[in-house]
């Protein structure tokens, strides 16, 4: 047996990001923060783990994610603890713990734990980006949400998606559906696949979902929720669409995206990429929880929001040859054969000004950093040795594209650099 240790790998179901995929995710950020902050949205970072309570209130006790896919521990000092598994629930946290003054529009960029299969797309930690308003229970709000998720999608240059739309109604109009649905599915019951045989009394909006094709047979014709809503969820409903309409938001109506829990209210939507495996081809959704700042012991406060996941957009952007993203280049690289200081000090002269410069270290020779500096990617070498010391002067050799190399005093390299750079 060797004493050598294994090399240490990443845990399995989560991944590395780095340089150049991850200029792409500073892009994806720096877009997403463009349009959100430009409505009024407000960067949140609230503490990737939070008492479990947060969770099994605020995202449901009979939820997948909560009942099988939560990281939960208990820390130190006995509290039992969960690892986000989502967004939403740790920014209504917030909220209900600070009270900001209403209408509190934030933004997050995080990462999420689920402990559910690795798969393509699918991670134990993956990335979200998203967008929580309370306050108001104003229908353009719910048009304003949606219209920041579409924003971003076009603004990656994503096309082949499409934006699916439900109404979930509210406490007036939900529960005689439920019945109805219930009695209805009841009656159906030996056409169901196992599970909702078993499991349609617990909550039959389930079965609505179900991928199975048993299920999606059975429920074809059955009574749908946007069908009976109530006057007023009808009204927002419609307001809802006529907005889209106006934004010219394109949008389809999906009587099967349900969320099961009684804090979802009304506007329930999800984005669909085609460019994606139908099984999991979600690039975002979102809705109302009107309830759900009470079930964490705030006011009653209306609030909508989305999450987007951040691995599964790209995928979709691959999957359409769209935001690709080249990393910025250098624009100087400093080859020093002469001590170092000069390597040292215009360095620090350039990013001082400004510009993009790099260098290399431990005294190598010419050759091993003109190398480097042409791996570098840089646009200029500038090249600093016994010679150009005794004179005060740099040699400035391009890299890229046409030009050969000049000589130019110490003193207003910076100033070369800088007009190459633009
Ligand atoms: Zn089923
Ligand atoms: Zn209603």
């Amino acid at each position: 047996m060797s004493d050598e240790p294994t090399a240490a790998r990443a845990p399995s179901g989560t991944h590395d990001v780095l340089w150049p995929e991850s200029s792409r995710w500073e892009a994806l950020l720096a877009t997403f923060a463009g349009l959100v902050e430009a409505a009024g949205y407000g960067l949140a970072h609230t503490p990737l783990f939070e008492d479990v309570k947060v969770f099994r209130r605020g995202i449901g006790e009979g939820s997948d994610v909560v009942g099988k896919e939560m990281y939960e521990f208990q820390d130190r000092g006995g509290r039992t603890l969960a690892l986000r598994p989502e967004g939403t629930a740790p920014i209504v946290r917030a909220y209900v713990q600070h009270r900001p003054p209403l209408p509190w529009k934030a933004w997050y960029a995080t990462p999420a734990f689920r402990y559910e299969r690795p798969q393509a797309g699918r991670y134990r930690q993956h990335h979200q980006l998203g967008v929580e308003a309370l306050g108001p229970e104003d229908p353009d709000l719910d048009v304003e949400v949606i219209g920041l998720a579409h924003g971003l999608f076009s603004a990656l240059g994503l096309t082949d998606y499409t934006l699916k739309l439900n109404s979930m109604g509210d406490a007036e109009c939900r529960p005689a559906y439920i019945e109805l649905l219930r009695s209805y599915l009841a009656e159906r019951r030996d056409e169901l696949c196992p599970e909702h045989q078993e499991r349609l009394e617990a909550n039959p909006l389930r079965v609505l979902d179900c991928k199975r094709e048993a299920c999606r047979k059975a429920t074809a014709d059955a009574p749908r929720l946007v069908d009976h809503l109530c006057g007023p969820c009808r009204e927002h409903f419609d307001r809802v669409q006529t907005g889209l309409e106006a934004l010219n938001i394109p949008y389809e109506l999906d009587h099967r995206l349900v969320r099961g829990f009684d804090y979802y209210t009304r506007t329930t939507f999800e984005f669909a990429s085609q460019a994606l495996d139908a099984a999991q081809n979600s690039i975002g959704g979102g809705g109302r929880y009107d309830g759900l700042v009470e079930m964490l012991g705030g006011p009653a406060t209306p609030g909508i929001g989305f999450g987007i996941g951040i691995e599964r957009v790209l995928l979709a952007c691959d999957a359409e040859g769209v935001f690709s993203v080249s990393p910025p280049v250098l624009d100087a690289y400093v080859v020093d054969v002469a001590g170092g200081e000069s390597a040292r000090d215009l360095t620090a002269e350039l990013r001082c000004a400004g510009l993009r410069a790099d260098r290399a270290f431990d005294g190598r020779s010419m050759k091993s950093q003109l190398k480097s500096a042409d791996k570098s990617g840089a646009r200029l070498a500038l090249i600093v040795g016994p010679d150009e010391v005794a004179v005060g002067t740099v040699s400035v050799r391009p890299l890229r594209g046409e030009g050969t190399q000049q000589t130019v005093s110490r003193t207003e390299v910076v100033d070369v650099v800088r007009r190459a750079a633009q």
